[in-house]
């Protein structure tokens, strides 16, 4: 009787023990999953929202460039009426007619000082007291406005308020331009997100301008941040970080309830033109994606679970494959087959923490313009485009090698390091694949380049192995200096020097003061040539750092130097060693051309600093002929009084002055005439351009090298790389060209051996 008591009772407890495990085992599965998702779920948060401000800066920065170049071209419509002393309708208009197919613009027409509008038709075409209206009578100010025209079709208003200026007997007091909404649009990527994203401009203050959602110019309120604070309590902390951000100038984002929807919201500054870019898509169309597929796994999970536990007792085995399965599902990209991240970083981790004493690589991957392949051909083919390079990677790899795709066109590598060239080889080989694979399958697309950024695993120095710290540092490398092979391929490798960018500052903060006193500043000097004759005329001091660290060149620190305020004694030191070199040439006996040297705008802020200067120019006996002081166009511009008041001074001394990097802000032909300037730099920005944008720069560089001789000043062409460049300038009059065609900036040796032997 005994025995069947006893056996009933251990298999009560046997039942008891394994329900208990069950429970505990379930609990603690249920936790981990959920864990593991929400950490899932930030990561994907995160890149979304990382591709979201990186498409609302880039978009902003077009949309800025081309909001830039309209306001070009109504200063100079207006300087040209001006300087060309129309005084009629009739000949505004047709100035205006000429350029107009060149600009795209619909129309151009004039306000008068009652808000009366005058069109080439000479009768109104809207209504008094429209927005842009007021910009221009009540604030003075550019400004841009959406609008509809007498069409109905929907163009914006770029508006110039201007002074002093009569048409016909009439006070003018702004001129504006209709564009076509469209053409405008062209550069904005309204494609992202599948259509769905928000794209608005607003004012700091939250006005909406211009809006791909809400029509701003109908009844309603336009205004972003009222919105946002009407359509929900729980924004009031994020509309306040906006709002901070926006008051410092700074791109951001947040996350705004709008409708009982949650968007995400990313705000970056257009230029200095006091408006905002701001692009919001929905969190759910963001994450729709994501959201598919972290449900299906999700109710995978909650079934296989389940089911796994229900069938734990008796097939402990099955359970585990089952979540093999699961793990393969949530490990796997659905494009590639690629592992995702997460799993790549968790299989690198573990591998090198069993074998720690082998070398290794991980390489982040970038297709050049891979966005571009999208927009042209299509999605499918940037799939198809991606799952042929994935298998080249793929096949190459041995066995303890890994790949996982992190995002778009961008790989990762865990491979096994030997040498440098042994990794160039593979990159080499891995390209010609590539072109060779897309042939053969015949996409008609040029091989994007790739872009490879490579991290060199140290086990001993990241005894933790962070692999996630390994991927930033590949990525990060690709922001350094890097390599090619061939045409179509490029690739660098991390230097921990990179990332110390911070630190480097602080370096050379550290280094700077011990550097003037032992002389690691040098004078370079770029010469400046004659356009006509083609012969060298003078020349520009520019300043190079000989470090420890080899050549340093200034724009790796002059801007840290105009923070810290350092660059008033660099400034005096170049000064100060270019008079000494003119001092030295006149006891030679040596033809002397005129130098130019750059002033920061701090020295404007220092009392009397031009006594300093001043007294450097009778220690070394130079004539004042021989100076110019370049000052840029930004300074003149946020410091036009004392500018005015500086340059008048060394007018009397005898001393010249140049406007450098003239173009590169915002152009005000206007303040130019006010200062006095003898000489205008064209800043090289107007070399560098696309071809499509090149027959709009020339024709900036035109009107203001033909502005410029009406304010009779000299003119410099910066940056000119090219005999057809050097030609076109000639053709235009400009007067002298500093630029690489002719001679790159050297030492005082080199320019010493070339020009001025005797
Ligand atoms: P910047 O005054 O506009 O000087 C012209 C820059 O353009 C120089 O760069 C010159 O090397 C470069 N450049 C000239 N021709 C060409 C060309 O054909 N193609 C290209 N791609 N570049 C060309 P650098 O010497 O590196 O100077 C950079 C900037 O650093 C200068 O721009 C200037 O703003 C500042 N800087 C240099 N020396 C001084 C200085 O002593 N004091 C101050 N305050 N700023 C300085
Ligand atoms: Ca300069
Ligand atoms: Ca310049």
């Amino acid at each position: 009787m005994k025995q069947p008591t006893n056996f009933r009772m251990k298999s009560n407890k046997t039942t008891v023990i394994a329900f208990a495990v069950i429970v505990v085992f379930g609990l603690i599965l249920t936790n981990l999953s959920f864990l593991y998702f929400s950490y899932l779920n930030t990561t994907f948060e995160d890149e979304n929202r990382y591709y979201l401000n990186e498409l609302s800066n880039q978009m902003s920065s077009s949309v800025a460039k081309e909001i830039k170049y309209n306001f070009n071209y109504l200063e100079i419509l207006y300087m040209s009426a001006v300087d060309e002393k129309i005084e009629t309708f009739d000949k505004f208009f047709a100035v205006a007619e000429r350029e107009k197919d060149l600009w795209n613009f619909i129309d151009v027409f004039v306000v008068g000082e009652n808000g009366e509008i005058y069109t080439s038709q000479g009768d109104e075409v809207m209504g008094t007291g429209q927005k842009f209206i007021s910009s221009i009578i009540d604030e003075r100010v550019n400004s841009v406005f959406l609008a509809s025209d007498a069409n109905d079709q929907r163009v914006l208003i770029f508006s110039k308020a201007v002074d002093n200026f009569s048409l016909s007997g009439r006070k003018i007091v702004g001129i504006s331009t209709l564009y076509d909404l469209n053409s405008f649009e062209k550069n904005i990527n309204i494609d992202a997100f599948d259509k769905k994203a928000k794209i608005n401009i607003m004012t700091p203050n939250g006005t909406l301008v211009v809006s791909n959602v809400t029509d701003v110019t109908g009844v309603g309120d336009h205004n972003f941040f009222r919105i946002a604070e009407k359509s929900a309590m729980q924004n009031e902390n994020q509309i306040i970080q906006m709002k901070n951000d926006i008051r410092e100038n700074k791109f951001g984002d947040v996350v705004l309830e709008i409708e009982g929807k949650r968007e995400y919201v990313s705000y970056s500054p257009i230029g200095t033109e006091q408006m905002y870019f701001v692009v919001s898509v929905l969190v759910d169309v963001v994450n729709a994606q994501n959201k598919l597929f972290m449900t299906s796994t999700y109710i995978f999970l909650g079934f296989v679970i389940f089911i796994g536990l229900g069938l734990a007792i008796m097939l402990y085995y099955r359970y585990f494959k089952g979540k093999k399965e699961i793990e393969r599902i949530a490990f796997v990209d659905s494009l590639t087959k690629a592992s995702t991240t997460q799993h790549f970083i968790l299989s690198v981790e573990n591998h090198l923490r069993l074998k720690h004493n082998t070398k290794h690589a991980i390489v982040y991957t970038n297709l050049d313009k891979f966005r571009i392949v999208n927009e042209l051909f299509g999605r499918e083919v940037g799939n198809g485009v991606l799952v042929i390079l994935n298998d080249i990677f793929k096949v190459s790899l041995a066995d303890d090698e890994m790949i996982g795709r992190m995002s778009a066109d961008h790989f990762i590598l865990f491979l096994n390091y030997t040498n440098e060239n042994e990794l160039i080889k593979r990159f080499e080989e891995w390209g010609n694949n590539f072109s060779d694979n897309l042939r053969d399958n015949k996409f008609e697309i040029s091989p994007p380049v790739i872009d490879y950024g490579v991290y060199i695993v140290n086990v001993d120095e990241d005894p933790e192995c962070n692999c996630q710290l390994m991927i930033d540092r590949a990525k990060f490398s690709l922001s350094g200096n890097q390599i090619s092979i061939g045409t179509r391929t490029h690739y660098s490798i991390y230097n921990p020097e990179y990332n110390l960018e911070l630190m480097r500052e602080k370096e050379i903060e550290d280094l700077m003061e011990d550097a003037l006193k032992n002389e690691e500043f040098k004078v370079y000097l770029q010469p400046k040539y004659s356009t006509d004759t083609e012969e060298m005329v003078g020349a520009e001091a520019l300043v190079r750092w000989y470090g420890k660290y080899g050549m340093i060149y200034p724009n790796e620190f002059i801007t840290l130097f105009e923070r810290n305020g350092f660059i008033l004694h660099l400034d005096h030191y170049i000064f100060e060693q270019t008079c000494k070199l003119i001092n030295r040439w006149i006891e030679e006996g040596k033809e002397i051309v005129k130098i130019s040297v750059n002033l920061s705008q701090l020295n404007f802020e220092k009392a009397n600093f031009l006594d300093d200067y001043i007294s450097i120019l009778q220690k070394y006996k130079v004539p004042s002929k021989y100076i110019e002081f370049e000052i840029t166009e930004s300074a003149i511009y946020n410091d036009t009084h004392r500018i005015m008041e500086f340059i008048s001074r060394i007018h009397e001394l005898g001393i010249s002055c140049s406007v450098d990097d003239f173009g590169s802000g915002y152009s005000s032909l206007n303040r130019l005439k006010e200062i006095q300037a003898d000489t205008l730099k064209i800043d090289g920005i107007f070399f560098k351009v696309s071809d499509e944008e090149n027959k709009r720069a020339y024709s900036i560089v035109r009107s203001i090298i033909e502005m410029a001789k009406n304010l009779n000043m000299t003119t410099v062409a910066e940056g000119v790389e090219s005999r057809e460049q050097v030609d076109l300038l000639k053709s235009m009059g400009c007067d002298l060209i500093q630029g690489y065609y002719f001679a790159k900036p050297m030492a005082v040796e080199d320019f010493d051996e070339q020009y001025n032997k005797k």
